[in-house]
């Protein structure tokens, strides 16, 4: 359904970067309405996704290791927190961990980048959600400079291990690159620039990083090339379309909690003896 990252390096180009497969526009087809149809597409996938979460909960609730994480990264105006909003929102909010990542601290800095990293990692029955994520580490660090690299060279081995060893102990990963355009971008920064209500999203920094566009999706194509094992695909999600955006990432929850077989678990008493005890206890009769 969604296309997997490619093996070649993505072309720094964004305009010949190709936004769909054949398959994706064949998938999106479906949607005669476009837009409304996408959405209405999007809510009928709400309860599957609220059902098959609850069920991934309670086994982690009763000793199952299993739990997914979700990674979003994505250009300034990528759609991450879109995303949160309306697919994240279709989920059970006691069920899900969110982490948003910033400029690390002067804590965080003093240790090696994947340490704040472990320590927001989703536990058994959740689903984790990565607002940015330790791309960051071999992106805008590698964009500016701010280590060696062969630093750089070393937490791309680094984070491929450190995912696999995630996935070999209960956790599903999902790496979702929103995929804009420069194009798009403009037209959504000035929006932000026009609207009271988004002004606040908007920093001038924002732009700085903008002239910096190619470099951002060198470095991009460079993780996802890198950082594409088995265990831990990436999918690069065409995120022009809002709509689309939001509707495939859900899509893409659905079919791994789906892959991972998730059913209510078995009680572990028995429910008749407890039917009994309850049925014939008195407490605050005052016998
Ligand atoms: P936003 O997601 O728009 O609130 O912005 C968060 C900012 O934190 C972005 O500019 C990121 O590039 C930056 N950021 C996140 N992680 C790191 C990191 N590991 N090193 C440097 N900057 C980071
Ligand atoms: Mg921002």
């Amino acid at each position: 359904m969604l296309r997997r990252s490619p093996r070649r390096p993505l072309q720094h180009s964004t305009e010949r970067i190709p936004l769909e497969s054949p398959h994706e526009r064949a998938q999106r087809a479906t949607f005669d309405g476009g837009k409304s149809a996408g959405k209405k597409a999007l809510e009928e996938l709400g309860p599957e996704l609220a059902e098959l979460q609850e069920k991934l909960f309670a086994e982690g609730y009763t000793g199952s290791r299993q739990r997914v994480l979700l990674v979003l990264q994505g250009m300034d105006t990528s759609g991450k927190g879109g995303v949160l909003s309306h697919t994240v929102g279709l989920l059970d909010p006691s069920g899900i961990v969110l982490k948003s990542f910033k400029k690390p601290t002067d804590e965080e800095l003093a240790h090696d980048f994947l340490w704040r990293i472990e320590h927001a990692l989703p536990r058994a029955g959740e689903i984790g959600i990565f607002d940015r994520s330790h791309y960051e580490d071999v992106l805008v660090v590698k964009v500016h400079e701010l280590v060696e690299p062969d630093e750089i060279e070393r937490r791309y081995t680094a984070i491929n291990a450190f995912e696999q060893r995630l996935a070999d102990t209960g956790t599903t990963i999902i790496k979702c690159m929103l995929h804009i355009s420069a194009d798009k971008q403009r037209e959504r920064l000035l929006a932000r620039l026009d609207e009271p209500t988004k002004q606040w999203k908007f920093k001038p920094a924002d732009v700085d990083e903008r002239e910096r566009w190619d470099d951002y999706q060198a470095a991009y194509a460079i993780a996802l090339e890198r950082c594409n094992i088995a265990a831990a695909p990436w999918y690069v999600v065409p995120s022009d379309r809002k709509w689309y955006r939001n509707w495939a990432i859900a899509q893409l929850l659905l079919e791994t909690l789906r892959a991972l077989d998730v059913d209510w678990p078995a009680p572990d008493y028995d429910v008749a003896v407890q039917r009994a005890r309850l049925e014939s206890d008195r407490p605050g009769s005052g016998t």
